[in-house]
């Protein structure tokens, strides 16, 4: 707690009037905890990140409503790469005081935006200010059937991977409005069996290096003809002069979908995609570590990490 000069309590009754509830969400914003009903078929997934200003968002240049929508959208994102459904959010802000009840207003505005559509309540948090920059938190719990999430793990050699849109060149502006794969996540678990999955928040090269290295030190080739780039790739290519395969392979905050399933899983899903849901194969799980790039002309040429690293800062 603690924005003394604009009247955190004041705040806070705004934010509950605004907020709605869900029925596994017993006790929401009000009291010392939540209540959120017990799951009884099911487990609860949770997942948090935490967001500052000038690191994954300008607040002057985007405002505080893309900086709540942005907030609750990554943490969607971690819970649709599970194969989990989202129930309960909790976010915890410190506001810039000079600007305290605008911001938290407009946070909450993108916040509840996002839960709204994904059939979130949002059920607690905690608001403070100080003379720093804007730092969100939120935390997300997600269900899934009793050991049904799909984890980064579960990947077998002569596995197909797929990623569910294009990829590249996200920080023209698609990194503020993630649409993170929830719906796609579920239809895709209802048609096949995911064996591994990740969203892509850190960039493909990167990410799908964390299913290899999960799944017990696996390697992959991936097909560059079956990379689907972005526009925004050929744009940011434009700018700097890096190739657009690149910025598809190595750009971060596509917040799509990259999973493995095993080889009949693949053709079905190629050949009958589930409604609403777009697939794109772009490669196989091989035995052999390490990610091999099969160029146009056949060639295979090692895949570099080119993925973003908060501690290493690029
Ligand atoms: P306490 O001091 O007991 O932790 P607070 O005064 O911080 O309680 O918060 C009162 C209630 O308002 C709690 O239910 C808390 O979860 C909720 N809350 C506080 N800030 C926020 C926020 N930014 N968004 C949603 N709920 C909030
Ligand atoms: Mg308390």
């Amino acid at each position: 707690m603690g924005v003394e000069s604009t009247g955190e309590f004041d705040l806070i009754r705004e934010i509950r009037r605004r907020v709605s509830g869900l029925s596994a969400v017993r006790l929401g914003i009000g009291d010392d905890c939540a209540v959120i009903e017990e799951s009884t078929n099911g487990d609860w997934i949770v997942t948090t990140d935490m967001m500052m200003d000038g690191r994954h968002f300008v607040l002057e240049e985007c405002g505080p409503v893309a900086v709540g929508v942005k907030a609750m959208g990554v943490n969607l994102s971690d819970i649709a790469a599970m194969a989990g459904e989202p129930v309960a959010a909790f976010t915890s802000v410190a506001l810039p005081r000079s600007r305290a009840r605008e911001t938290a207003m407009g946070l909450m505005e993108g916040m509840t935006r996002m839960a709204t559509e994904y059939g979130v309540a949002l059920a607690g948090g905690d608001t403070n200010a100080w003379d720093g920059p804007l730092v969100v938190n939120v935390t997300l719990m997600g269900r899934v059937e009793r050991g049904g999430e799909v984890r980064r793990s579960g990947a077998r050699i002569g596995d197909s991977v797929f990623v569910t849109g294009k990829l590249g060149g996200s920080l023209l502006g698609r990194h503020l409005s993630p649409v993170p794969r929830v719906r796609e996540a579920a239809a895709l678990r209802r048609v096949v069996d995911l064996h591994a999955m990740i969203d892509l928040s850190d960039g493909l090269s990167s990410d799908l290096r964390h299913i290899l290295e999960e799944s017990g030190g696996l390697g992959a080739t991936i097909d560059a003809g079956g990379v689907p780039i972005h526009s925004d790739s050929r744009l940011a290519s434009e700018r700097d002069g890096k190739s657009p395969l690149e910025h598809a392979l190595g750009d971060g905050e596509d917040f799509e979908l990259c999973f493995t399933v095993g080889p009949e899983d693949a053709e079905r899903l190629v050949a009958h995609p589930p409604g609403g849901v777009v697939v794109h194969r772009i490669g196989t799980i091989e035995r052999e570590p390490g990610v091999r790039l099969r160029t146009e002309d056949g060639k295979l040429v090692p895949m570099e990490v080119a993925g973003f690293d908060h501690l290493r800062g690029g």
